[in-house]
C-alpha cells in the first residue's frame, strides 16, 4: 500500500484559519493587529520569492507586514542600525532578517541584533538557549512545522526511535531538540522520542535511517534517502527543496520510498507551508508578548 500523505498545505490552511480566528479575537478587544518587518538584502531570487509568499500568508490572516529591501552593497553597519531602530519601535512585533546575506555582512552579528522579544525566527542565542533548557520563548518554525505535521495526523512520537538527517542551526539541531525534550507545563512542545541525528561524518547512513520509526531528511541533497534506507511503515519527513528539473523543487527522498514508508510528506506541500503557518503564529505570540 503506498504511503499515506503527510498533507502540509492543507493543514497550513486549517491552522491559517485558526490563526486569523485568534487574530480577529484580539483586533475585537482593541488591540493593535500583530506586526512583521521583513529585511530583504540584495536581489537573489530565491529570497524575494520566500519573502513575497511571508508577505502574502501575512496578509491573508490579518498580520500587518512590512518590507524593508536593501541594496546588495548594504554595508554591516548600515544594516545593524536598521535593527537598531525596528528593536526600538513599538508598532513592530516581529522581525524577520531573510537569509543567506550578501558576504560583506556577518549572519551571526545580524542574527545577536534582532532583539530577544521580537525573534520570530528563534535564531537568537539567547532563544535558542532558552529552547535548550526547556523553557522556550519562541519555537523554530521549520522545526516546530515538522512536529505539527506529525501530531496533527495522529502519529505520537513518545517513546519513537526518531533520526534526523542534517544538524543545522535552522533545521537539525533544533528539531532533535524539540523531539527529544520532555513535554513540560512551559515546554507542551516536547515529544519524548529517542533521538539521533546524523550528519556527513556517519558511517553507514543507511543502516542508521533504517532503524528509524520517524525519519526526518534535513540535508539538502537530491534524492539521499532512498527505499531501501526506510523500515517498511515508518513515517517519513521530507524537509529539502532542492532546485529539481523544469525549476521544480524536489526534496532529498528519491522516488520508490513511498512504496515502502506508513507515511510521506511531499515536496513541495509538505514541510514548506508549514513553516510559514509557524512562523505566522510565531508574529503572534510577539504581538502577545510585546502587547499582551
Ligand atoms: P545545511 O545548513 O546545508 O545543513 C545540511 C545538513 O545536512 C548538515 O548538517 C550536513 O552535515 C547534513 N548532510 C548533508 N549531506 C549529507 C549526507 N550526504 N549525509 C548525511 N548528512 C548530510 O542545510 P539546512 O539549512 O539545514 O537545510 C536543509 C534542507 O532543508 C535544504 O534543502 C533546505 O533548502 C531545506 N529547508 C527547507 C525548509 C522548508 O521550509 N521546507 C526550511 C529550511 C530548510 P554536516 O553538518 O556534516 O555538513
Amino acid at each position: 500500500m503506498p504511503a499515506r500523505r503527510l498533507d502540509g498545505k492543507a493543514l497550513a490552511a486549517e491552522m491559517r484559519t485558526e490563526i486569523a480566528a485568534a487574530i480577529a479575537a484580539r483586533t475585537a478587544l482593541g488591540k493593535r493587529p500583530p506586526g512583521l518587518t521583513v529585511v530583504l538584502v540584495g536581489d537573489n531570487p530565491a529570497s524575494h520569492s520566500y519573502v513575497r509568499n511571508k508577505q502574502k500568508a501575512c496578509t491573508e490572516v490579518g498580520i500587518r507586514s512590512t518590507l524593508h529591501h536593501l541594496p546588495t552593497d548594504t554595508s554591516e553597519a548600515e544594516l545593524l542600525s536598521l535593527l537598531a531602530s525596528l528593536n526600538a519601535d513599538p508598532s513592530v512585533h516581529g522581525i524577520l532578517v531573510q537569509l543567506p546575506l550578501p558576504p560583506q555582512i556577518r549572519e551571526d552579528a545580524v542574527i545577536e541584533a534582532v532583539g530577544t522579544l521580537k525573534d520570530v525566527d528563534c535564531f537568537h542565542p539567547e532563544n535558542v538557549g532558552r529552547l535548550a533548557a526547556g523553557i522556550p520563548r519562541y519555537y523554530p518554525c521549520t522545526p516546530y512545522g515538522v512536529i505539527h505535521l506529525i501530531r496533527r495526523n495522529g502519529i505520537d512520537l513518545a517513546g519513537k526511535d526518531v533520526v534526523v538527517v542534517g544538524r543545522s542551526n535552522i533545521v537539525g539541531k533544533p528539531l532533535a531538540l524539540m523531539l527529544m525534550q520532555k513535554p513540560t507545563k512551559q515546554n507542551p512542545t516536547g515529544c519524548d522520542a529517542t533521538v539521533t541525528v546524523a550528519h556527513t561524518r556517519t558511517p553507514d547512513l543507511a543502516g542508521v535511517c533504517r532503524r528509524a520509526d520517524v525519519l526526518i531528511a534535513a540535508a539538502g541533497k537530491t534524492g539521499l534517502i532512498t527505499a531501501d534506507m526506510v523500515k517498511p511503515g515508518a513515517v517519513v519527513v521530507d524537509v529539502g527543496t532542492n532546485p529539481g528539473p523544469n525549476g521544480k523543487l524536489v526534496g532529498d527522498v528519491a522516488p520508490g520510498v513511498e512504496d515502502v514508508a506508513g507515511w510521506l510528506s511531499p515536496v513541495p506541500g509538505g514541510v514548506g507551508p508549514m513553516t510559514i503557518t509557524l512562523l505566522l503564529e510565531n508574529t503572534v505570540r510577539a504581538a502577545e508578548l510585546i502587547d499582551g
